[in-house]
């Protein structure tokens, strides 16, 4: 139904009253492990709404590479194709957390630097009989060209953490699902917060497919057929914003394949987004669909 194909880490988070300065040393008021990496945390996102998911990725052979699986599986995403590679590490990121719920956080990229074109064409059969396929920019660009030339279904591309962009790869994307940063960043456009300015970037960027710009806790923007609609966040006292991104991008997945528009899409990974910074850690507050529903009703 879906696949997903990108990173995995073992997210190492700490709680600090305020982020450290270059050359400062605080205290950390808690610390915790979460399987995290973008690819792992939308596959997650997606598999707690009902849909399933398969995963294609790589972890290193250390003790993080089983955790990670573990937690994956457990959450009934399909790790099939998630091979582990004996010499490498598992990747990494070292996450802090502020009281303000800002982070500020460090990706050590291990095995998922190690997934390749091959790797993704192996998985061939999975990927392009996938109604949705998912993708980021945590494993290499060959890979993620690889699924974007192999998917049948909608493509959705989360290219994050952001580089510019061939125009051969972004003519593949039916979703580009992007901050204001990633925005400038792929579109070489600058990104503003008035829907009308923004209209006007995103028509210049000049882009086939349609694009969702999300906006932290005001919502995000949706660009389809020629035209952008605002879609608000509701209002929640947000604890911890990581992995917010990728809930929003798992949960529009979901809704685009159980073949729900993309303005509705949007509504949901919103409210799903927003419901998921209600924990610390990326995965722990991703909620089931009744809880996303419930939001949306309100
Ligand atoms: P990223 O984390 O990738 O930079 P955003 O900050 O735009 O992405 O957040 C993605 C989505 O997560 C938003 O569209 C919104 O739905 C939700 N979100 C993020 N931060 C908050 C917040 N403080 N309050 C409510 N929702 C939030």
């Amino acid at each position: 139904e879906i696949v997903i194909i990108g990173s995995v880490n073992l997210d190492l988070v700490v709680t600090v009253p305020a982020l450290p300065l270059p050359g400062e040393t605080v205290l950390a008021t808690s610390y915790d492990e979460f399987a995290g990496g973008k690819g792992s945390n939308q596959a997650i996102a997606a598999a707690r709404l009902g849909r399933r998911v398969a995963f294609v990725g790589r972890t290193g052979g250390d003790a993080a590479g089983a955790v990670v699986r573990k937690a994956l599986a457990a959450e009934g995403v399909d790790v099939s194709q998630l091979a582990s590679i004996p010499s490498e590490k598992t990747g990494r990121a070292f996450v802090q957390v502020d009281e303000r719920a800002e982070n500020s956080i460090i990706v050590a990229a291990g095995a998922n630097a190690r997934l390749n074109a091959d790797d993704v064409a192996g998985a061939a059969e999975c990927v392009g009989g996938a109604a949705v396929v998912v993708a980021q920019l945590e494993v290499p660009l060959d890979a993620v060209r690889a699924a974007a030339r192999l998917a049948r279904g909608t493509f959705v591309f989360n290219p994050a953490p952001a580089r510019p962009l061939d125009r051969e790869l972004l003519g593949l994307v039916d979703v580009l699902v992007v901050n204001q940063g990633e925005f400038e960043v792929v579109t070489g456009e600058p990104a503003a917060d008035d829907p009308s300015s923004m209209a006007s970037a995103v028509a210049r960027a000049g882009l086939p497919g349609s694009i969702v710009v999300t906006l932290g806790a005001r919502g995000a923007l949706v660009w389809h057929e020629g035209g952008l609609q605002s879609v608000p966040a509701p209002a929640v006292q947000a604890v911890d914003t990581t992995g917010a991104g990728d809930t929003f991008v798992g949960a529009l997945a979901d809704a685009l394949a159980r073949s729900e528009g993309l303005l509705d899409a949007a509504r949901w990974a919103v409210c799903a987004a927003s419901l998921s910074t209600l924990s610390l850690g990326a995965t722990t507050a991703m909620p089931r669909p009744a809880q996303v529903a419930e939001l949306r009703a309100l």
